[in-house]
């Protein structure tokens, strides 16, 4: 007996030795095996998580009707006194309806529960209880008002309400367990162990954003007291959802903050700028460079120099010219005797990289490879041993097995598919290597500071002179007339046209057909053309050659699903069809018109739209007729498909967002990114805050190095 007394007796005596933020959720109160694996299934591990699995909206139950004031169809709820109770059972199906009528002096109402007949035990006549539910029938007529299978509470003398009578929130539940069963529970575990919450954040950063105290807002966002606005809790922006959101945010940015300041700790390699090979490979290029991309060129250059791991972040639109940018820096680090290796996310795209920058660099007599799934360990000797200097390959790349002699500087080629995580697998390969990330996708700058808040940031914001704008008009399956004239016009013209059937991974198959079908039809409707066939399943010599003679001219119409989305680049090539447009996402159709408009002429982009389709694919489409500004268009697919999708935490790395939404509390990720920036300058090694310490820690998931401490 006493040593369960000894335990049970704390300094603090909220503090309940028996659970801690890890119990399983098996040993909650109220749960038990049965219901855990419930829980789990709803994401739910240990008390920790439950204590985080946040209501995803609200139901104002707070105020009380009279049954006289009750309107029709809405969701009300009153207080009131069963009259009388009673089991029917419909003839034909021998349903059980348990119904009731209740009062509260001002009227009547009816209420029916279907198959529930155990119910009959708790309302007797005379019972007090509050009724919760969307009012049917006309409370003006003689039948009056009635509910079907609402909430119910029955009213004791010193009852807590968890399902009426209050801001209500509403669960997520599963097969199994009902939403009411979770609220339950949740109600249970927030007000018996959310003292079990540590506040982690400093008392100065509480102070100066005024956020509530953590336990509180963990309360507060499961059952709202204090802050009851039913509009910002269903929008999560209630006091007890920004000091969440801003939560989120602050780990987030803490640990990039962390690790960009990992770089100026760090020993890098400090390449000398010879500029040999490098001069005479711009000397031998058919352009001049743009001024943004000298500018970015300054920058890298500036960075390869110093004795510091270079993190840059190269961002541009399609076409703005990054391929030679980042053959600039390779050419540096092969010239001061190092590796370089460039990673793409894709075979295709890598392929393409290395038939480019062979090309680009055959002359310099320079021994460059590509290493994809496919080629499997041949070139592995030479990259060992450094005779390969530039090694073009796609995730491959990082493969436990490849072993670099000298890797020195590391690129990573269309950025947004990879992440944090496979950026520092790329980083071991080499010993403190550069790293230099390029996208496509221009970033909007809420984004760039969460994504890639680690990394200095350059941007390409020119392209090429001598590119012609893109006109982009949406056309309906129904003008197939309109659009078979313009590519008439363009094609008397002597010029070429791309047409793109959508490929989507479930359906490949089906997808491929229809590029199949679409190549023969317009055979027909063009008897008199040459027209060509590529997608992802021809091999890739006969895809090169197709691709190839559209180029040289040989080829009229290529009809191709996206692979052409990174692979050519074809001057005279100045219409494009996309097939299903509708079926597109924003940046992809943004990046396949980035294939026309590279010749002197005029160009078009035809968005051939399938109806009926929703407001999003609308939006989407408008987007693209109204701006071929790549970082206009970045924005507006943030703001269409939300920052969850687009963000895609899960694969880069990176904490995932649950309550914030970089859009919306963009204020609030710029504070919180300051006072996390701050923060770490004070003090990279966050002695004077443990608990903090842990919390970013366990978030990150040991992605921190420099926290090994
Ligand atoms: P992206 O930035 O989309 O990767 P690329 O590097 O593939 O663009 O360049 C697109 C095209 O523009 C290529 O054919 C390339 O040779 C050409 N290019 C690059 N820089 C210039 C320039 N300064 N002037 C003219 N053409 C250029
Ligand atoms: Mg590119």
């Amino acid at each position: 007996m006493d040593k369960v007394k000894n335990l049970t007796h704390n300094k603090d005596s909220n503090f309940n030795p028996q659970i801690s933020k890890d119990t399983p959720v098996q040993y909650v109160k109220g749960v038990g095996p049965a219901r855990a694996r419930l829980l789990e299934r709803l994401g739910m591990k240990t008390l920790e998580d439950m204590l985080y699995y946040f209501p995803w909206r609200y139901e104002d139950r707070k105020n009380l009707k009279n049954i006289r004031d009750l309107r029709y169809g809405n969701l009300e709820t009153t207080m009131c006194e069963v009259t009388s109770a009673e089991i029917i059972t419909t003839p034909k199906r021998k349903m059980k309806i348990f119904e009731i009528t209740v009062t509260d002096k001002t009227g009547y109402l009816k209420s029916r529960w279907f198959n529930q007949p155990y119910l009959e035990r708790y309302f007797k006549k005379g019972q007090k209880v509050i009724l919760s539910g969307v009012v049917k029938g006309n409370p003006y007529s003689m039948t009056g008002a009635e509910m079907d299978n609402p909430d119910y509470e029955l009213v004791g003398d010193e009852d807590t309400f968890i399902h009426t009578a209050r801001m209500v929130p509403v669960y997520k539940a599963t097969e199994g367990i009902s939403p009411k069963q979770v609220r339950t529970i949740m109600f249970n575990v927030v007000t018996n162990c959310s003292s079990i919450i540590e506040d982690y954040l400093p008392a100065e950063v509480l102070g100066r954003n005024g956020l509530m105290p953590l336990h509180q807002a963990v309360q507060e966002a499961h059952f709202p007291e204090e802050f009851t606005d039913a509009g910002a809790l269903n929008q999560g922006v209630s006091p007890a959802h920004r000091r969440l959101a801003f939560d989120e945010f602050f780990l987030l940015e803490l640990g990039l903050a962390v690790l960009k300041k990992r770089e100026t700790i760090e020993e890098g390699i400090s390449f000398e700028d010879k500029g040999v090979l490098v001069n005479r490979f711009l000397q031998g290029l058919p352009f001049e460079l743009t001024a943004a991309q000298k500018r970015v060129m300054a920058e890298i250059r500036a960075d390869m120099k110093r004795p510091l791991p270079m993190n840059r972040l190269v961002h541009g639109d399609v076409g703005c010219g990054k391929t030679v940018v980042a053959l600039v820096s390779m050419l540096i680090a092969v010239e001061n005797g190092y590796q370089a290796c460039l990673m793409a996310p894709t075979e295709l795209l890598a392929e393409q990289h290395f038939i480019n920058i062979h090309r680009m660099v055959e002359a310099l007599g320079i021994n460059i490879v590509l290493v994809t799934s496919g080629s499997k360990g041949k070139s592995s000797g030479d990259i060992a041993q450094g005779t390969a200097q530039i090694v073009i390959g796609t995730h491959a790349l990082i493969q436990e097995h490849l072993k670099f002699s000298k890797l020195g500087l590391a690129i990573i080629d269309e950025q947004h598919r990879f992440g944090v995580v496979q950026r520092a697998d790329l980083r071991r390969k080499g010993s403190s290597p550069d790293i230099l990330i390029m996208t496509a996708t221009p970033i909007p700058r809420t984004l760039a500071l969460t994504l890639y808040g680690d990394l200095d940031i350059s941007i390409i914001d020119e392209l090429p002179s001598g590119r012609k704008p893109i006109i982009t008009r949406v056309f309906f399956s129904s003008q197939k007339e309109k659009v078979l004239s313009l590519m008439k016009e363009e094609l008397s013209g002597d010029r070429q046209i791309y047409i793109v059937y959508p490929l989507i991974e479930e359906s490949e198959k089906l997808d491929l057909k229809s590029a199949v079908e679409g190549f023969e039809a317009f055979k027909r409707i063009f008897p008199e053309r040459k027209i060509g066939l590529v997608h992802g399943r021809i091999p890739r010599d006969e895809r090169e050659a197709v691709m190839a003679k559209f180029k040289a001219g040989e080829i009229d119409i290529l009809v191709a699903t996206t692979v052409i989305e990174v692979g050519i680049d074809v001057p005279n090539a100045s219409l494009m069809l996309v097939i299903h447009a509708e079926r597109f996402g924003l940046a992809q159709l943004h990046q396949l018109r980035g294939r026309i408009g590279r010749g002197g002429h005029d160009s078009h982009c035809l968005l051939m739209a399938y109806p009926p389709f929703g407001e999003e694919a609308k939006r989407r489409l408008k987007g693209m007729e109204s701006t071929c500004d790549g970082f206009k268009i970045a924005e507006e697919d943030l703001d269409i498909r939300g920052p969850g999708d687009f963000f895609g935490t899960r694969q880069s790395g990176i904490p995932d967002l649950k309550i914030a939404n970089i859009v919306r509390d963009i204020k609030l990720l710029e504070a919180a990114r300051r006072e996390a920036f701050d923060l770490i300058e004070a003090g990279p090694d966050l002695r004077s805050y443990p608990l903090l310490k842990e919390t970013l820690k366990k978030k990150w998931m040991g992605r921190l190095e420099l926290m090994k401490s």
